[in-house]
């Protein structure tokens, strides 16, 4: 990878956004990958298949293991030693209905199975080979990523997810993206006009099988006229990956902004709220509403200790987390708590899943914010961030990053997209 952004540097300083629109750039994961594939001496699995007859097939409804292999004429001893010797690399019991299957058996008359190939999802394959001493081992195809680069504007009314799918876009990146931002952006109120760029790599398997979407290495997300920016880096004193936005701060904050994944917004945090059920009296909601269908997951904003878990009144079944001395928070309504008191949470946990219990007119998580005891409102408070990018890393990180923004800077926003925008504006 190092590679190929250095390349990709170069390039940059030589012309900025683009006259030649750069064309998909492409790194290998693994090994290299053979660019054609003589017609007899096809490579497959790590193996030569021109020297065995090739059974392809995919697993049936009712299909064993065993019955499959002494139908190819394996003996059963060998079918035993694998199940015993073998239970961690290949699972016979585990096949499941409809992955594909590859018998490569003997090019002479007894045309028995040699080996049989196991895929056991898109990239992944188990080799099981029979032909001296039972052996089976996994392997993993090559795959190529190539990266990608995508915009969308959030149009009236729409979502996310609909710009995400009329864009062409692989649909984990509204997961993706949400995650990103999840401690910068609401994505329960995004604006129309709201728009996005993303650089981000797709896998293909030899050449042309779509294997999913890979990581997102850089984003800009425009929120209310806000630009945000977020770059993938790798943080070599943490070992970790996180996100830094152009000024090596973390996207990251001790909270995040919602207790839901998706949802909608209903209530807001509110002292002067009135209630015509109870004769438009004042009736403050010191919570902020979050309506989603029963048994959506409700997470953990932080880290903490769960201190409540119960069910008491109106709150219904909730979980209350002490995060530290300055702030807990609380989660009413549920349906059913996941977590027990006295456990410890990590943030992003699932501590229960929307309900109705309590005083609740509709499935929803009421989210309340405690400060120093007191309950305020968590949208508008200025959420500690986690720690920015250390002084002695900056350098490496704004080298790597400044060409990674450029490129960012100069994808462009979908055409239609963009005019619908003008008229907004
Ligand atoms: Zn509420």
């Amino acid at each position: 990878m190092r590679k190929y952004w250095g390349l990709f540097l170069a390039c940059m300083l030589l012309s900025s956004c683009g006259e030649e629109k750069s064309t998909a750039s492409i790194a290998d994961e693994d090994v290299d990958v053979q660019e054609s594939i003589p017609e007899r001496n096809i490579e497959k699995y790590g193996l030569n298949l021109s020297d065995f007859i090739v059974v392809e097939d995919t697993i049936r409804r009712g299909d064993i293991f065993g019955d499959l292999m002494t139908r190819n004429k394996v003996d059963y001893p060998k079918i035993y030693e694998l199940t015993q010797r073998f239970k961690d690399t290949f699972d016979v019991r585990r096949i499941r209905v409809g992955n594909p299957y590859t018998i490569l058996k003997s090019r002479d008359t007894s045309e028995v199975a040699q080996l049989f190939i196991y895929e056991n999802d898109a990239i992944n394959y188990t080799v099981v080979d029979f032909r001296d001493t039972v052996l089976a081992y996994k392997g993993r195809k090559k795959v190529k990523l190539v990266q990608r680069e995508a915009s969308g504007v959030i149009p009236k009314g729409g979502s996310l997810s609909d710009v995400i799918v009329k864009q062409n876009i692989d649909y984990l990146m509204v997961n993706e993206l949400s995650g990103i931002y999840a401690w910068t952006i609401d994505f329960f109120k995004l604006d129309a006009g709201d728009k996005f760029r993303i650089i981000y790599e797709e896998k293909y398997i030899n050449d042309s099988i779509y294997a999913g979407a890979g990581e997102v290495k850089a984003a800009y997300f425009e929120h209310r006229g806000e630009p945000f920016y977020a770059f993938a880096y790798h943080n070599d004193s943490l070992d970790i990956k996180e996100y830094y936005d152009q000024e090596a701060n973390n996207l990251r904050r001790t909270f995040l902004r919602a207790p839901l994944k998706f949802g909608r917004l209903s209530s807001r945090y509110n002292l002067k709220r009135k209630i015509r059920y109870y004769g438009y009296k004042v009736r403050p909601h010191k919570g902020t509403d979050y309506a989603a269908p029963i048994g959506t997951p409700i997470l953990a904003t932080a880290d903490g200790v769960v201190t409540e878990s119960t069910r008491r009144g109106g709150n219904g079944k909730y979980v209350k987390i002490r995060h530290n001395g300055t702030y807990s928070t609380q989660y009413l309504h549920m349906k059913a708590q996941k977590v027990r008191r006295g456990e410890y949470v990590k943030q992003g946990d699932v501590i229960g899943w929307i309900g109705m219990t309590g005083n609740t007119g509709g499935p929803h998580v009421c989210y309340r914010f405690w400060k120093n005891g007191r309950q305020v409102d968590p949208l508008r408070e200025k959420l500690p961030a986690a720690e920015p990018l250390a002084e002695i890393l900056r350098p490496a990180y704004y080298e790597y990053m400044d060409p990674v923004k450029t490129q960012l800077d100069c994808i462009d926003f979908p055409e239609e997209q963009a005019e619908e925008l003008l008229t907004l504006n």
